[in-house]
């Protein structure tokens, strides 16, 4: 059972801080985060499905902590499938229709479904189920609140794996008052007498650990920036002190634009301060509640703010392929994080950044627990994470030292416009740098990314 809290310990100020190993880091503050955790072993991939969109109504009740749904799902299958297999996690399965479906069964986490032979490779069907989802969906009954945070099968029958992008529309239903924040773009609000439905679709493709929904009543306080409106909620915070919290997204979102060579790819972007999370979502991005005095204590300390925003590119749409190759997501997002903040607050700031990375590196090294940026099965454990997310990070400042300013951020631009909107494996990231700045990387990556 999962039951990590995400914590930020984020740069603390103390004088000696310690890292597991009992090594003492002095004057420097230490990052231990591992925002937008991801906990998950491999699922089980079935290659042969192409989920293509979810059309979801789900009407969740936060004092019940539970949910009942309804789920329109096209797909693609090659011809002469008979069988497919999604992610249900503990959802009870109570019916599946469409002209195409023989039988369904549900076998531990799996809903399986047995198709009819018919000469077709794009089918529709219909699930409906309910469930009380234990991690994916976090309800607070006090504050009459709902959250959802990266375990998508939690709450939605789905295709869980990071290549399988589709489109997702999501219908919320909810008391009369209640507001919401979701994947993709609203359309609005409808009247349902004591209820409202609220509408909300995202018409490209993402993988579904990238769809989530908050509910509840917050203070929001907004920013237009070109044509992107930027949302901040809170249920705490003034207007005013939400727009201190988040005074840098603006800046923020333009530099990863500039970087990545790509627009942010939504008409908005929200952060809600919620929980105890820290969690990107495809638009929209939580974070725990414990966040904002680290802001007002020093307003440099913004990493969380720039690290889950560096997800609408390097995760979101530029999305590991399997679990292996997780580092192309977190530690890239560590990374511009540090970037974005040498251009804004100096090079002080980033070799202070650098320096963090180092010394969890070298105390991976020195405690034998170091090992290679790719795993052939990604599993979570604190050390784990400290390779993808900081050894990742430190591999990444490494390789611009190797190239240069100008090839590197040539390389960086070159490797996101070629696979935005796709998966993308560790090789194509080295292919990509090599091809942009005519440098053969052989070298560089058998010693810091493949051994
Ligand atoms: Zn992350």
């Amino acid at each position: 059972m999962y039951n990590i809290v995400s914590k930020i310990i984020a740069f603390q100020r103390p004088t000696t801080l310690y890292i597991r190993s009992q090594m003492p880091i002095n004057k420097i503050r230490l990052l231990i985060l591992w925002s937008c955790f991801l906990t998950i072993t491999a699922y089980a991939q079935d290659t042969e499905l192409d989920v293509l969109s979810y059309k979801l109504t789900i009407e969740p009740n936060i004092q019940n902590q539970s949910i009942e749904a309804s789920l329109l799902i096209q797909f693609e299958v090659a011809d002469g499938t008979e069988k497919i297999a999604l992610d249900a996690s503990n959802l009870e399965i109570d019916g599946v229709s469409g002209t195409s479906v023989l039988s369904y069964n549900k076998v531990g986490s799996k809903l399986v479904i047995e198709l009819s032979p018919q000469n077709q490779t794009q089918h529709e069907l219909t699930i409906e189920y309910h469930g009380k989802p234990k991690r994916g969906l976090l309800f607070n009954p006090d504050l009459n609140q709902a959250h959802t945070v990266y375990f998508t099968d939690q709450w939605m029958v789905c295709n869980n794996q990071p290549s399988d992008r589709a489109t997702f529309f999501l219908n919320i239903i909810l008391p009369k008052g209640m507001q919401s924040i979701a994947s993709g773009s609203s359309l609005g609000v409808e009247d349902k007498g004591e209820k409202a439905l609220h509408k909300w679709h995202q018409d490209y493709e993402t993988p579904p650990y990238t769809y989530g929904f908050v509910i509840g009543s917050f203070t929001e306080a907004t920013e237009q920036i070109g044509d992107v409106k930027l949302h901040y909620y809170s249920s705490e915070l003034d207007e005013y002190k939400l727009k201190e919290v988040f005074t840098e997204t603006a800046n923020i979102l333009e530099f990863f634009e500039q970087k990545s060579g790509l627009e942010y790819v939504q008409d908005s972007y929200s952060q809600i301060l919620i929980g105890d999370n820290y969690q990107e979502m495809s638009g929209l991005s939580v974070l725990a509640k414990a966040y904002p005095p680290f802001v007002f204590k020093d307003s440099s300390e913004i990493h969380l703010t720039s690290h889950e925003l560096a997800h609408q590119w390097w995760g979101n749409m530029i999305t590991c392929e399997d679990f292996g190759h997780f580092w192309l997501n977190e530690a890239f997002a560590v990374y511009m994080s540090s970037a974005f903040s040498e251009h804004k607050f100096g090079l002080k700031k980033y070799q202070s950044d650098i320096a963090i990375y180092k010394n969890i590196y070298d105390d991976l090294v020195k405690r034998g627990k170091d090992r290679p940026l790719i795993f052939k099965e990604w599993r979570p454990s604190r050390d784990n994470r400290n390779v993808i997310y900081y050894k990742g990070a430190y591999v990444l400042h490494l390789l611009r030292e190797e190239l240069g300013d100008e090839a590197f951020w040539k390389g960086i631009r070159s490797y996101s416009t070629r696979y935005f909107g796709k998966s993308v494996k560790t090789e194509d990231f080295k292919l990509a740098m090599e091809k942009a700045t005519s440098t053969n990387l052989d070298d560089f990556f058998d010693t810091w990314v493949y051994k």
